[in-house]
């Protein structure tokens, strides 16, 4: 007897109960119910990864799995939030076992690490899709936005930049292809940034693409210099400094955050920096004025991905 939905999801996505204490019904009913502390805020995000456009279809289903999450909890980790729960929307062509139970594998592996509960989900035929829903918890008034940044105040980018998309090119390289399939939401960064930093975003689309976003929410200019953009040894190991530069400014899928912070917190971010073993580049400033501008390198003309 084949399986059928129902075998599937009780098999791969029904998790024992007991990950954590707040989930009042999980999987197996209509819809999820969790309880919400009352001084808390609910913070929801949800993004898609479609087979040829966001990975490839020979990509290895342990690294689909890792990623579908990284991407979501990433955006979380952007405004601060701790993240606490997800569903799962699952389009597979066909049933294929081992490749659910290597996507399972990855998908938990990183759920575990920030003791995340899947809740419930969807389960349909079609070409490969894969739609993550996360939701996570914050302090009233804490989530940072993008529309916080300031004239005054520096911009920041943890980790290095431009990794992911050296990988598509140059794949072999085993650094660059780890950032590139196995992404690490800054969860930690982004929750000890709330009451440091201004304006927050993850890079997906590429620092220029994503600074962008912060410049015009934030009615100002965000200027950057090529020179400090953080480039890894493995990225310069692979192609020209300008190129690293290109990669590093428009390359996405770093999943990286950039930040803005007054002059005031630099002191308490450099022990932030020392404490999550994780660096903090400071790469331009917040002025008056609209757009992103790049001094010290010539500004590439693709300011990141865009779908249509
Ligand atoms: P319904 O027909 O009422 O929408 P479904 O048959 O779609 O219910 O799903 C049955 C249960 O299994 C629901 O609780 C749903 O949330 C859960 N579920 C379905 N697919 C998944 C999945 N891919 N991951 C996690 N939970 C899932
Ligand atoms: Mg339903």
């Amino acid at each position: 007897m084949p399986l059928s939905e129902f075998d599937l999801i009780r098999r791969w996505f029904h998790r024992p109960a007991g990950q954590r204490d707040d989930v009042r019904l999980g999987v197996g009913d209509d819809a999820a119910i969790v309880e919400i502390p009352g001084d808390m805020q609910l913070v929801a995000a949800v993004d898609a990864l479609v087979a040829g456009t966001h990975f490839r279809v020979t990509d290895r289903a342990e690294d689909i799995g890792w990623k579908a999450l990284a991407v979501n909890l990433s955006d979380l980790a952007a405004m601060g939030a701790r993240p606490s729960w997800f569903t799962l929307s699952l389009t597979l062509p066909e049933l294929d076992e081992a490749w659910l139970d290597g996507f399972a594998r990855g998908l938990y592996q990183l759920a575990d690490r920030h003791g995340l509960a899947l809740i419930g989900g969807d389960t349909t035929r079609g070409p490969l899709n894969i739609g993550i829903q996360v939701m996570g918890l914050v302090e009233p008034g804490t989530a940072m936005t993008r529309a916080a940044a300031r004239p005054g105040d520096r911009i920041y980018v943890s980790g290095t930049l431009g990794d992911a998309a050296a990988a598509l090119v140059h794949g072999g390289e085993p650094v660059l292809a780890r950032r590139l399939h196995r992404p690490v939401p800054r969860i930690e960064l982004g929750r000890r940034l709330r009451r440091l930093a201004h304006a927050c975003i993850d890079i997906s689309d590429g620092l220029l693409a994503d600074l962008g976003h912060v410049a015009a929410a934030s009615h100002c200019e965000a200027h950057i210099e090529a020179e400090r953009l953080p480039l890894s040894p493995q990225l310069r190991s692979v192609c020209t400094p300008a190129q690293a530069r290109a990669f590093a400014s428009t390359g996405g899928d770093d999943y990286e955050l950039c930040f803005t912070l007054p002059e005031a917190s630099v002191a308490r971010l450099a022990n932030l920096a020392t404490e999550l073993g994780l660096g903090l580049t400071h790469i331009g400033e917040i002025r008056p004025g609209k757009g992103v501008t790049v001094a010290g390198g010539e500004l590439p003309e693709s300011a990141g991905y865009r779908h249509f």
